[in-house]
């Protein structure tokens, strides 16, 4: 299962950094994880200042 950045998300843009296979992108109303390629390991969760990654 991949995880999923919810409607909480700011698009701040700090998790797009933290992923290591280059998942998370932006979208239009949020950034959004490519869940072909997430492997979930966590990293973007602690990134996130709102809480809007989770995994599922
Ligand atoms: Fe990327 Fe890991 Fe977050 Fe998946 S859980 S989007 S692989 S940083």
């Amino acid at each position: 299962m991949a995880h999923v950045i919810s409607d909480e998300c700011v698009k701040c843009g700090a998790c797009k950094e933290t992923c290591p296979v280059e998942a998370i992108s932006e979208g239009d109303a949020k950034y959004v994880v490519d869940a072909n390629l997430c492997v979930d390991c966590g990293a973007c969760e602690g990134a996130c200042p709102t809480g809007a990654i989770k995994g599922e």
